[in-house]
């Protein structure tokens, strides 16, 4: 018998939480967004079962996007931070790649290229984020520019929103960031893409001509507070493994690492295969809530490289064998994550190479 850590990926899950982004936004086109092996639930496998869905696809950087070649995805790949090197521009245009382009480096590089085959390009505009993007100010000319090169064949005006999942927090809004777009670039023969999934989920302002859904295709809300969309979202990985071994701790005694847990009773504990090692934080704290044989129970003492313990002493039926749940249909990660300081795509994106995809 092999190692019992598991990541069971729902790919049908995937395809109805895609379908609820594109319902949102009728009258403009869905991207699905699979960067970072499309979230840790593998990226080649997500394109193939979403091929016939999805005119687009979306990644971070080309490397990303020949892995989907290889895996025999013919659809236009959107590089989302561009390119890194100029001599990448081969390859893209052959490959039939689209690059966002964020640096007036980056245009004056494709303006030097002599690339075989025009790019559709997506002038990425820094309205608040501050992270890539051409300033509103420069912008007006970067679309000026990119229009009129031999080297592109059409350009999309992209931003990214910095707080569409909590509009109410410090930092700028959504209509903040809308309205920084420059008129110039507000025609309507201009195609913009604004929304990630938190806009696609609670900003109707937001939708225009491309979404770029990535964490809702995966089942997991990015919003603070929560509507009917993000309720309606169907989780796509459980995370799961078996106990290994129980025992019982005496009053006094500690368990793990660090003597963190100390027993105020005596508790029956089990230890199961999941570790750090296997992307279970390690910040996780005691009390983290896990599922054992469906029911609810606590994390307690350290996570270790390999395993992680558990309380029992309420579940006297399980055993070495009995199935744990880390996140999944019953335990959002949403939820797990709040208690490890972080959000469902630090866990979704941290599940190791040592855990097997499974595909249901
Ligand atoms: N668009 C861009 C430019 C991104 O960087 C990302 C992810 O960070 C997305 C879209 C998808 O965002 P989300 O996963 O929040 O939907």
């Amino acid at each position: 018998m092999s190692r019992p850590a598991v990541a069971e990926i729902k790919l049908d899950s995937i395809r109805a939480n895609f379908q609820l982004a594109r319902s949102l936004a009728p009258n403009g086109k869905t991207i699905a967004v699979v960067k970072a092996d499309a979230y840790g639930h593998g990226a080649a496998e997500v394109a193939r079962y979403l091929a016939d869905d999805v005119e687009v696809f979306a990644v971070a950087c080309i490397e990303e996007a020949l892995a989907l070649r290889a895996a025999g995805l013919r659809h236009p790949i959107l590089l989302l931070e561009g390119f890194f090197e100029a001599d990448e521009l081969d390859v893209i245009s052959r490959e039939g790649l689209w690059t966002a382009i964020h640096s007036q480096t980056q245009l004056d590089a494709l303006a030097r290229s002599s690339i075989p085959h025009p790019l559709p390009v997506w002038l990425k505009v820094d309205t608040g984020m501050h992270r890539l993007g051409f300033s509103p100010e420069q912008a007006t000319k970067a679309y000026g520019d990119l229009s009129r090169m031999r080297q592109v064949s059409a350009v999309t005006v992209m931003t990214h929103l910095a707080n569409a999942d909590n509009d109410e927090t410090q930092g700028i809004t959504v209509a903040n960031q809308i309205s920084r777009l420059p008129s110039s670039l507000l025609k309507p023969e201009i195609e913009l893409s604004l929304a990630n999934s938190a806009g696609i989920l609670a900003h109707k302002v937001a939708r225009k001509h491309w979404q770029r859904p990535g964490i809702m295709l995966y089942g997991a809300s990015p919003l603070a507070k929560e509507n009917q969309y993000s309720e309606a979202l169907r989780p796509s990985m459980t995370l799961k493994s078996r106990i290994i071994a129980t025992k019982w701790v005496a009053p006094g005694d500690s368990v793990g690492y660090g003597g963190r847990f100390v027993a105020e009773r005596s508790i029956r504990i089990g230890t199961v295969a999941m570790g750090y090692a296997d992307g279970y934080p390690r910040q996780a704290i005691d009390g983290v809530p896990v599922l054992v044989n469906g029911k609810r129970t606590r994390l307690i003492g350290r996570v270790s490289m390999d395993m992680l313990t558990v309380d029992l002493t309420d579940i006297p039926e399980a055993g070495p064998d009995s199935e744990v749940e880390f996140w999944g249909d019953n335990l959002l990660a949403n939820e797990v994550a709040s208690y490890c300081d972080t959000i469902a795509y630090h866990l979704f994106t941290g599940v190791t190479k040592r855990v097997p995809r499974k595909y249901v």
